[in-house]
């Protein structure tokens, strides 16, 4: 037995060394090297660990060693564990709300093993016992409705009780937060001298328990930089005594890296703070792992500043410690970087493992204390695939992005993504498929890369007429690109329906003093979409105008032009369309305003274009009657082809 262990020990020995002498020959993630101060504080937030592992997820290596997370992280770089402390996350029959059920066990235990492995400890007070951000600061169940007179001092009891607690468990804590996401709320108070008065109670037994440990405030949008020093200003105004000013961030959201270097020196700067990224965290896949939604996943109304791929997980790491480093940051804490799926086969397990252990975002009995989010929403795990390991538990390659920033790694500049591409293709025209698609490079700049697209058969797609295909194609190292090709009769006037209110590619010639002529928004009034060309002269012999467009680059061929007209009280009118061929008028044809939403649309057929020509299409608008008006649309110049 003991023979046969040996030598298992010493076969997976071989494997792991020549595993990881293969791997620094060519190392595949480009890590960026990061000028860090000593001392600079690498945190990950792992709150959800115990509930994690009640459900029996087991954490791994990259080589697939089983590991106690903990151990995992230290040897990966990490030095500091980041754990939120729910006063009471439990209803009335013990049932825990979820989130990992975090309350001030939950953080010794969580301390404990943090201190262990040689990593320091951040307390997160939320001073609530469920989650608190900009959306919700929910006083705590016993404390609710109580005036602050009567609820300061059981917060500072509170916080004494649980430090206490976490000293004499000699938990190494390096940093303490009062509250999170604190942006104007806190703890069900609403005003910035109640705000004060709860995070003053909480400095108070800080300073008490761990006189060396730093205390830290935490906000939430650094995009709205205004708000952020007026946070700064209040705390300033009422002397909360406090060292690290720290911010949620979150590049989906959260404006670019160059304002939170701004925002945070300020703040640095004015109030003589450190400053610190509280939370930040990036997508390593769109997919999803548990069967309950994500956060982040393919498309929404967000930035995507790194594609969702390791390399790209590993850049935002760089980056943000790096824009921290710049401006003299003490550090960038990763927010639950293991909350991997409970399991991967269904949703009814899985259901069963978080409403039993509190292992997903909330438990169904959460909707006593949170009605109006827990309880309807209710689930797993929304950040599955922003964590450090697979949906399996295995560890990734970026976990490793902590000890390597140091130092950095240089791998060969390789492409990490590839856009999807969109191309129009008008039926009579010649298609034309891009020879290269643009790439995300594991440095995350950007090159044109070659690409060769699946056999098409132009003609056969031109013959059957406007429609949508999605080609699929490959580059040279092997990757699937997309092209997204849209078959249209290409309009060849930009703008020709006048939605971009800029019409800075039109000339309008005013040759008799017409009082309104431009381009306005008015749904009822326009023949597409919502905007138009107007115009309106209430005097008599007034309305002599010409509305043209300058096209160059068009392919040699026939082209057939037309546009739409409604207005009315023209008198004796004159309007046509008009065609110039490089200055010289080649073709006209009438059309006319006759009442109110009654569209003339006039066309010209067959104007042939050499290549090189400017042609210009317009129309020409005499309306003497007094108060003449009118609404144009609609511009089109299609091909008739060759
Ligand atoms: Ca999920």
């Amino acid at each position: 037995m003991k023979r046969l262990a040996a030598l298992i020990l010493s076969l997976s020995l071989l494997l792991s060394l020549t595993w990881t002498s293969a791997e620094e020959e060519a190392p595949s993630l480009f890590v960026r090297r990061v000028d860090l101060p000593e001392g600079f504080f690498l945190g990950m937030d792992v709150s959800s660990v115990l509930s994690l592992e009640a459900a029996g997820v087991v954490f791994r290596d990259e080589a697939g060693a089983e590991r106690d997370l903990f151990e995992l992280l230290a040897e990966s770089g990490v030095n500091l564990i980041r754990v939120r402390v729910w006063n009471d996350p439990f209803d009335a029959d013990g049932h825990g709300y979820g989130g990992g059920n975090n309350d001030l066990q939950a953080a010794l235990t969580i301390g404990r093993r943090a201190t262990e492995a040689g990593m320091r400890v951040l307390i997160d007070f939320h001073y609530s016992d469920f989650w608190a951000d900009p959306a919700k600061q929910q006083a705590p169940k016993a404390w609710e409705g109580l005036s602050i007179k009567k609820k300061v001092p059981l917060v500072k009891e509170w916080t004494l009780e649980s430090l206490t607690a976490l000293r004499d468990a000699d938990v190494d804590v390096a940093m303490v937060q009062l509250g999170n996401e604190t942006n104007g709320r806190l703890c069900g108070e609403k005003t910035w001298m109640n705000i004060y008065k709860v995070m003053n109670a909480g400095a108070q037994a800080v300073r008490e328990i761990f006189p060396e440990a730093l205390i830290a405030v935490h906000f939430a949008n650094p995009e709205n930089a205004e708000n952020y020093l007026t946070f700064a200003s209040k705390l300033d105004y009422y002397q909360l005594d406090y060292d690290v000013f720290g911010t949620s961030y979150y590049p989906y959201w959260h404006g670019t890296l160059e304002n939170l270097k701004t925002v945070l020196s300020t703040v640095a700067d004015t109030y003589g703070k450190k400053v610190m990224v509280l939370e930040t965290s990036y997508a390593w896949t769109a997919e999803d792992g548990d069967f309950s939604g994500n956060t982040i996943g393919e498309g929404g109304a967000y930035e995507k500043p790194y594609p969702f791929t390791v390399q790209g997980q590993v850049n935002e790491v760089t980056d943000v410690a790096a824009a921290m480093a710049e401006i003299g940051g003490i550090g960038v804490c990763y927010w639950e970087g293991a909350w991997v799926p409970v399991g991967t086969e269904s949703w009814e397990k899985n259901h069963e493992l978080w409403e039993t252990f509190g292992a997903g975002w909330a438990s169904s009995y959460a909707g006593s204390y949170d009605p109006d989010d827990a309880g309807k929403y209710y689930g797993g795990c929304a950040c599955d695939n922003q964590t450090f390991f697979d949906f399996t538990g295995k560890a990734l390659p970026s976990l490793q992005v902590f000890r390597l920033m140091r130092e950095g790694q240089d791998a060969p500049l390789a492409v990490d993504a590839l856009d999807e591409m969109y191309l129009d293709c008008d039926l009579n025209g010649e298609l034309v498929l891009p020879e290269t698609v643009p790439a995300v490079m594991s440095d995350n700049s950007r090159q044109d890369v070659p690409v060769t697209w699946e056999t098409v058969d132009a003609a056969a797609l031109k013959a059957a007429g406007t429609a949508k295909y999605t080609l699929s194609g490959v580059t040279e190292d092997g990757r699937d690109a997309v092209l997204h090709l849209n078959m249209v009769k290409y309009n060849f006037v930009v703008n020709g329906s006048f939605e971009d209110p800029d019409s800075s590619m039109w000339q309008c010639v005013d040759l008799a003093g017409c009082e309104q002529l431009y381009n306005e928004e008015k749904r009822t009034d326009s023949l597409s979409g919502t905007r138009h060309w107007h115009f309106y002269s209430p005097t008599a012999d007034s309305v002599d105008f010409e509305l043209s467009q300058d096209i160059t680059g068009l392919p040699a061929g026939r082209y057939t032009f037309s546009a739409a007209s409604m207005g009315g009280d023209a008198g004796d009118a004159n309007l046509y369309l008009f065609v110039r061929i490089n200055g010289e008028l080649t073709a006209t044809a009438p059309t006319a305003i006759t009442s109110w939403n009654v569209w003339h649309t006039a066309q010209i057929t067959g104007i042939e274009v050499q290549a090189g020509d400017t042609l210009t299409v317009g129309i020409h608008v005499t309306a003497p009657g007094a108060g003449a008006w009118g609404k144009i649309d609609d511009f089109i110049l299609n091909s008739e082809g060759e």
